[in-house]
């Protein structure tokens, strides 16, 4: 069945080990996140073969589906928690990122039901306005997380570049160590983790600029697909071919370059420009906004142009290029990180891990 993605484990693998190891000369551990690939078992276990011990993901099915697979952990629920998912969160979750005193309470009441102790990572926002007890009320906030039962409280974390787009860098990462200090002399308790950040984070690994005492790092983009979005670049030392993407022709034609009549919107709420290039020749694959996200793949033949896509055709335009396509061939590409996620995601798309 076409579409097909086709995930390369060795190449991500290659990505894993350059990053653990870069990460590890300054003193961080890499958590691996398998959120882009939905979980895919084959892809987690085969980051655990790189030596990555703790695996992360936004979503409790997915890290339910891992375990149900075999694969030991420890996992980390990135995503904040719901109240509705705290028993699955107590039974199935190592380390579980918390911005939220009362949700606090409730897993650690939960937690206490099942005979567990939940570990948290309090989430700050440093900036970005994703999750997050904003930094000036981090260290009143977590100080009394700290005395709630049932859980216990091993470090704070952030993210940036997620929501707002803000760059990590040695201010806002130094305001966590910040945070950190005030809140074991304050208390008397010890912090063991400060989570750093994503992919955006790793410029200031390679440029040696991380802020010391910063000793975790939750990697998921950098590794799968070898890009930073947020920094807009291929992050360097790591390879992109990790996921490739195939798709079928179902027509092929000659048709003019702009449409016949007068133009509204389209299904997404978008309204098409064209420019009138006269009679090109032109594809529709059988894909769309449901299986991937057309703005971000890449044809492997750099001569096709994607020109539009709906929810289940997209169009390219052939003319360019050197080859003779004609109906029934497949059309490879490159994805980028929304069309993985979408690709891994959509039950449409057929996942070949090779
Ligand atoms: C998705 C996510 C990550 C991993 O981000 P990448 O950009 O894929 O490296 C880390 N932390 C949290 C909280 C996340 O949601």
């Amino acid at each position: 069945m076409y579409p097909k993605v086709y995930a390369y484990l060795e190449r991500i693998q290659e990505n894993a080990k350059y990053l653990k190891s870069l990460c590890a000369d300054s003193g961080v551990e890499m958590v691996g996140v398998t959120k882009v690939v939905c979980g895919e078992p084959t892809i987690a276990r085969a980051l655990k073969e790189c030596g990555i011990n703790i695996l992360g993901d936004s979503r409790i099915q997915n890290i339910k589906k891992m375990r149900n697979s075999g694969i030991k952990g420890p996992f980390m629920l990135l995503r904040i928690p719901m109240f509705s998912e705290l028993d699955d969160v107590a039974n199935y979750v190592d380390y579980t990122l918390i911005s939220d005193l009362e949700i606090t309470k409730k897993l650690g009441t939960v937690s206490s039901k099942f005979n567990k102790r939940s570990k948290i990572i309090y989430m700050v926002d440093v900036g970005d306005l994703r999750e997050g007890v904003w930094f000036e009320k981090a260290v009143s906030e977590i100080s009394k997380a700290l005395d709630i039962e049932g859980i216990e409280i091993v470090g704070i974390g952030t993210n940036l570049g997620c929501f707002g787009g803000v760059i990590p860098d040695e201010s806002n990462m130094g305001r966590l160590v910040k945070i950190k200090e005030e809140i074991q002399r304050e208390t008397g308790r010890t912090l063991d983790i400060i989570s750093g950040g994503n992919t955006a984070a790793l410029p200031l690994i390679e440029a040696g600029s991380l802020p010391k005492g910063i000793n975790q790092f939750r990697l998921g983009e950098s590794i799968i697909c070898g890009t930073d979005a947020t920094n807009n670049r291929n992050v360097p030392g790591a390879r992109q071919d990790t996921i490739i993407f195939e798709a079928e022709i179902v027509e092929l034609k000659v048709k003019p370059s702009v449409p016949y009549g007068n133009i509204g919107y389209d299904s997404f709420g978008r309204k098409p420009t064209f420019e009138d290039k006269g009679n090109r020749i032109k594809g529709i694959l059988a894909v769309g906004e449901q299986d991937v996200d057309p703005t971000s793949m890449h044809p492997l033949d750099d001569d096709i142009e994607i020109l539009h896509a709906s929810s289940d055709h997209t169009i390219v335009d052939l003319t360019e290029s050197k080859v003779r396509y004609k109906v029934g061939d497949k059309i490879r590409f490159r994805l980028g990180y929304s069309s993985v996620l979408r690709a891994f995601t959509s039950p449409y798309v057929e996942k070949v891990i090779l």
